[in-house]
């Protein structure tokens, strides 16, 4: 939730992992000229509307960190006019709006983009973060704190490195995708909706986070799976407790995912210790961590209560994986009904870096005429 729905100040500190490129990514590719008569914006190949306030608020905010570089000296040699309009692509390799954080790595992408073109050096957060609060932690790798700030006007409200992405190798991440469909609710709307109704939301933010942020922190650092699993699933539930507390109630799960949640606790009970962790953003999609010796007995698992419909080959992209097979004794452990298609397929990815620069003019998605080029 927000304390200030302008600025994008959050009500509480939060941490997130960035997720490899290899995987799961944003392409940006933002060119100014003298020529062209306005702002555009092409997603995804589509043409949107430039207007958009979040959208202009990064805007704004990277053309005054360059007019302000300029007239303290620092961007003299800028061969650049501040006034040319600019023109931006972007895609997503992953479905957008779906609740997979496209807004944060579209954000993210996108302030560090405009950065290089505008040649701003400064800290990107605030601008980032106008255009999702969340993008400012997906401007660094690994492992990222948003220090949530006191400040009234977020000049404190920044983000920093935890950890490296180098930090814990072993870590793998799963995104069991159940639905790729555009949400429902908007998470602005829902989290204003929190904001203004639930009394738990209030007490989390106060009370519970921030002794959480500390131990998650630890946990991270001294790479340490069961503390930093529990935490992580305790949280995700608090969130989605606070959901159904706000009035009207949200509920971003359905009945996959918390057949999805059964199965980790089941699990996890089965190897009588705590090697797989579930969190569940604003929408039905889990995103599982666990170490590289589970991984793949855990995607056996998914595959045995969730068998895919179709495409069974297609079932896991990303990182590959040595296929096991699955215990006798998990399978009853496990004891559930298969429910076929209610996970549509896993993204097998592991934590990766921050922005990343494309020199390959191939890999830029603007042409010499700075209008996107025809997809190949
Ligand atoms: P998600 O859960 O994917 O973050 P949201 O509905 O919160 O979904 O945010 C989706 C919005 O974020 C899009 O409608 C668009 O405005 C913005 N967005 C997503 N990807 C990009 C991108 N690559 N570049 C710029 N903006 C993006």
């Amino acid at each position: 939730g927000k304390r200030d729905e302008e600025l994008i100040l959050p009500i509480n500190s939060s941490l997130s992992v960035t997720l490899h490129q290899d995987q799961l990514k944003t392409t940006t590719t933002a060119t100014i000229s003298k020529d062209f008569t306005e702002d555009r914006i092409w997603l995804n190949g589509q043409e949107e509307d430039v207007g958009q306030p979040r959208l202009q608020a990064c805007l704004r905010e990277i053309r005054r960190l360059a007019r302000k570089r300029r007239s303290t000296g620092d961007g003299d040699s800028l061969p650049l006019s501040l006034s040319y309009k600019v023109h931006i692509a972007s895609e997503n390799n992953f479905p957008t709006a779906a609740g997979l954080a496209s807004s944060a790595a579209g954000y993210a992408c996108l302030a560090y983009t405009l950065a290089r073109v505008y040649g701003v050096e400064d800290d990107l957060s605030e601008v980032a973060r106008r255009g999702s609060g969340s993008a400012c932690r997906s401007l660094y790798g690994g492992f990222v704190e948003w220090q949530m700030g006191e400040q009234a006007d977020g000049k404190d409200s920044v983000a920093r490195q935890v950890a490296p992405e180098s930090h814990w190798p072993q870590l793998r991440v799963l995104v069991l995708v159940v639905s790729a469909e555009k949400k429902q609710m908007g998470s602005t709307v829902g989290m204003q909706t929190s904001v203004e109704t639930s009394s738990l939301l209030q007490f989390r933010a106060e009370s519970v986070v921030p002794t959480r942020m500390r131990e998650m922190i630890s946990c991270i650092q001294a790479r340490d799976f069961p503390g930093f699993a529990e935490l992580t699933m305790k949280d995700s539930n608090q969130f989605h407790a606070t959901c159904l507390d706000t009035f009207p109630p949200i509920s971003y799960l359905n009945d996959v995912s918390r057949r999805i949640v059964q199965l980790v606790h089941r699990f996890n009970a089965c190897h009588g210790q705590t090697k797989v962790a579930y969190t569940f953003d604003a929408g039905p999609n889990a995103v599982i961590f666990t170490l590289e010796d589970t991984v793949a007995e855990f995607v056996a698992a998914v595959r045995h209560s969730f068998p895919p419909e179709t495409n069974g080959d297609k079932f896991l992209k990303g990182l590959q994986l040595t296929p096991v097979l699955l215990s006798d004794t998990l399978k009853a452990a496990l004891a559930m009904e298969p429910s076929p298609g209610g996970v549509q397929y896993i993204i097998a990815t592991q934590v990766g870096p921050g922005p990343q620069i494309l020199d390959d003019p191939h890999t830029h998605l603007l042409g010499p005429d700075g209008l996107p080029k025809p997809a190949a």
